[in-house]
């Protein structure tokens, strides 16, 4: 028999945010028998203004999926899986993480929140406070592969109290290798995802500058009054050659830098011999836009310039980092007494916000690492040595991990390294809605609510909102199967394992399970507005609450430091030589280089199960220039073997002219766990198996070179 038509009074509106990415687009939900039929923008949102993406216009899909995981799996001795009870699953798993401890120490159980459970506002706080419960330092997440160096740039320069400007009143903005329109994403005074295309089209109106800098033209860059297409990896070559532009022409904030700013001359020293022709070169652009552009973003007077996933995933992530803040730190691009905050950082304690410099201090401080001499920074470890503390023996060595929201299969780097880990681990737990690559290893897979089915606040989107703005949701559907929200696997286990979960608020009852609600109190607690205020102040912008730049303390004296030693050597063999960080490469052999990019209809490895977004495309292409494709004698969908100095991988090649000659475009995180990519059509390759952990690290942040990688392609000789 049909399903019977709702009719307009079965249906039931709900407000909520969409939470398959960070930007938190507001939305109206139908649902009918705790079913959702639609989803839409909220038109009357203050900074959305209706805006949504096509991921997040496929909820009802994602809550109807006949494959979402719907209860706990099992895996048998055969290697096939059986649903368990949540219950059942959770003591045996229990169990092991007790036999675990007691048999190699506390640090032998670690744990990855990856971006799925970022997308959870408690997640990845419970899953801190389960490592502090358990006294276990080995806690990772997915900032450590793909950014890490944004978040440490301020640590060798030092910091300003209040901040550098924001997008909204910029007179000028440079934006190197990210592209809002797509990901959702910039850096802090960048363009949020908060109704991207609109908000541009405003500013550009209005006057604003944009450079963008990018060896892709992408949606970004098509709004730009200069577009450098820069080599990929020249990144760092380019930002000296600015540096050494400004300082050359005296076009720096003098009085700023006379005030806060030391190792001027240390600087400019280092920067000497990235003259125009070398940068031009180097980067293989035309010297009249580079100076065009150096003088343009120096101009401003207000505006800054961040950087994305392109040149943090690349080699010499933390000097490119470096290099921009110090580029804005010179041109005094920094939030003045009085001025005020774009964003109001509700959901966290009130900080200071002086026009003062925070000093300098060292980088990574954290527990040491057994690999490579690495640190944890942050209160986390670095992921990209996670791999090989599970597979190193000794003393510390990773037994047993839970994957909260992510998928190491594919996304981590050096996806043979990576795969040798998971199977090598006593006790493996995943934490996922589908059956993913990394799913396939795991003892457990436990079935978590999605979205719609938890309360939730913006997180993330609290520190980037171009206003002060608040949003909450209930549940706005019931949860469908035996699926527990992220927070609740972890204060289980806790639970069983008599420890507590100590969130910032203090920890939760441990003998009767909390509301979610309770759990996002205790995350959030000493918030500057506080969590009931919030609940009640849905989509609600709060000018009152603005932050308002407070003057320097009298005795205020630290100063940037923009020359550090080490960033200065590193610098002097990067003009060196191009690729110090890759080893003993010979650059002929591996010609073209490959660089990360983000697709409309996925974010990293979700998305492509889901009709609606699997009919725009079922692997990552392999973009390139269509004058490359034609020398390699290649066609569009012919494959070709693409090939690092650590493995290859087979992609479908797609000709695109907004590419820069000699560049390969993939997006990451797709594949399986075969080595040797039989399906590449139907679900692509790991960008990550390319690369290797143990060359071309950063020193301190551990990050692998995971985009600009050097690559020769050719047709595959094998069909696939
Ligand atoms: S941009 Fe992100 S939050 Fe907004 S609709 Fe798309 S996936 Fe959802």
């Amino acid at each position: 028999m049909a399903t019977p038509t709702p009719t307009t009074s079965d249906v039931q509106t709900k407000a909520t945010f969409c939470r398959v990415c960070h930007a938190s687009c507001p939305m109206e939900v139908d649902v009918v028998d705790n079913r959702v039929i639609a989803v839409r923008g909220v038109m009357d949102d203050p900074l959305f203004e209706g805006y949504t993406c096509i991921k997040g216009r496929q909820l009802p899909d994602q809550m109807a999926d006949p494959n979402r995981l719907r209860a706990p799996l099992r895996r048998r001795l055969d290697g096939t899986f059986e649903e368990v009870s949540s219950p059942e699953a959770l003591d045996e798993i229990a169990a092991e993480l007790r036999r675990i401890i007691d048999t190699y120490g506390p640090r032998a159980v670690a744990s990855y929140t990856g971006t799925g459970g970022y997308q959870n506002s408690v997640a990845v706080g419970a899953a801190r406070a389960f490592h502090q419960g358990i006294d276990s330092v080995s806690f990772y997440t997915s900032v450590t592969i793909d950014q890490p160096a944004k978040g440490l740039a301020g640590f060798r320069l030092g910091g300003w109290e209040a901040g550098y400007q924001s997008f909204t009143d910029s007179d000028v903005h440079m934006a190197i290798g990210y592209n809002s329109m797509v990901s959702s994403y910039a850096p802090l005074g960048g363009l949020q995802g908060t109704n991207p295309f609109v908000v541009m089209r405003r500013r550009k109106a209005e006057g604003m500058k944009l450079i963008v800098i990018d060896p892709r033209r992408t949606e970004l860059a098509s709004f730009a009054d200069i577009h450098l297409q820069v080599r990929p990896g020249e990144d760092p070559t380019l930002l000296a050659g600015m540096i050494r532009i400004v300082l050359d022409e005296g076009l720096q904030d003098h009085e700023f830098c006379e005030r806060w700013v030391s190792q001027l001359p240390e600087l400019a020293a280092a920067v000497e011999g990235f003259t125009l022709d070398v940068v031009a070169e180097r980067c293989q652009l035309d010297p009249d836009d580079v100076l065009a552009a150096a003088r343009m973003f120096a101009a401003g007077p207000k505006g800054v310039a961040g950087t994305g996933t392109g040149p943090n995933m690349a080699a010499h992530s933390s000097l490119t980092e470096h290099l921009t803040v110090v580029l804005n730190t010179i041109l005094g691009r920094v939030n003045r007494e009085g001025d005020l905050l774009e964003n109001g950082m509700l959901l966290y304690p009130e900080m200071p916000a002086r026009a003062q410099v925070t000093p300098p201090r060292a980088p990574a401080n954290g527990p040491p690492s057994r690999i490579r001499g690495l640190r944890g920074y942050r209160g986390e470890m670095p992921t990209a040595a996670l791999a090989e503390e599970i597979l190193t023996p000794g003393e510390g060595r990773i037994r047993a991990l839970i994957v909260s929201g992510g998928n190491p299969a594919v996304a981590f780097p050096d996806q043979e390294l990576t795969l040798n880990a998971l199977a090598d681990l006593e006790l493996l737990v995943v934490i996922d809605h589908r059956m993913t690559p990394t799913a396939e290893f795991a003892h457990y897979v436990v079935a978590p609510t999605l979205s719609l089915e938890r309360a939730d606040v913006p997180h993330l989107m609290d520190r980037w909102f171009r206003q002060p703005y608040t949003n909450y949701t209930e549940p706005v559907v019931e949860r469908d199967g035996d699926v527990l929200n992220e927070w609740e696997v972890f204060w289980e286990l806790a639970s069983r394992l008599g420890s507590d979960l100590p969130l910032p608020g203090g920890s939760p009852d441990m003998a009767v399970r909390p509301s979610t609600d309770e759990i996002i109190d205790l995350t959030y607690a000493g918030s500057r507005m506080p969590l009931d205020e919030v609940r009640v102040n849905l989509r609600t912008v709060h000018p009152d609450k603005r932050i308002v730049t407070q003057p320097a303390d009298d005795g205020a004296t630290a100063k940037f430091t923009p020359a550090p030693d080490d960033f200065m050597t590193e610098l002097a063999d990067f003009l060196a030589q191009s690729t110090p960080m890759l080893g003993d490469l010979d650059v002929s052999d591996y010609p073209f280089r490959l660089v990360s990019r983000r697709l409309k209809h996925v974010l990293n490895s979700t998305g492509t199960e889901l009709p609606g977004l699997a009919r725009k495309g079922t692997t990552n292409p392999a973009y390139m220039h269509p004058d490359d494709v034609t020398e390699l004698e290649l066609a569009a969908g012919d494959l070709v073997e693409i090939t690092s100095p650590r493995a290859t991988v087979v992609g479908v090649v797609a000709p695109s002219d907004d590419i820069k000659r000699g560049v390969i475009s993939m997006a990451h995180s797709w594949g399986g766990r075969s080595l040797t990519d039989e399906k590449v059509r139907d679900i692509g390759t790991p960008t990550s198996r390319l690369v290797s952990a143990e060359v071309g690290h950063d020193p301190v942040t551990g990050m692998v070179v995971s985009s600009a990688i050097p690559v020769a392609v050719r047709k595959a000789e094998v069909p696939v």
